[in-house]
């Protein structure tokens, strides 16, 4: 599994930043990265994907 952001998408709110740091990072395009794909162990993803406003995080099943 892994997480996506979809850039056209994402607003940079920074709320998935600010639920998981470790994993999401809002750069300097003010669009949310992934910063450390590896460290996302799905724990709150679907907290994160959930709040996000505008469906920009995405799930691939590998
Ligand atoms: S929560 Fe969604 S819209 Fe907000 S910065 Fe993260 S990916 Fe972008």
């Amino acid at each position: 599994m892994r997480v996506k952001i979809d850039e056209d998408a994402c607003t940079g709110c920074g709320v998935c930043e600010s639920l998981c740091p470790d994993v999401f990072k809002i750069e300097e395009d003010e669009k949310a990265h992934i910063i450390n794909p590896d460290d996302c162990n799905g724990c709150d993803c679907q907290e994160v994907i959930d709040s996000c406003p505008t469906q920009a995080i995405l799930i691939e099943e590998e």
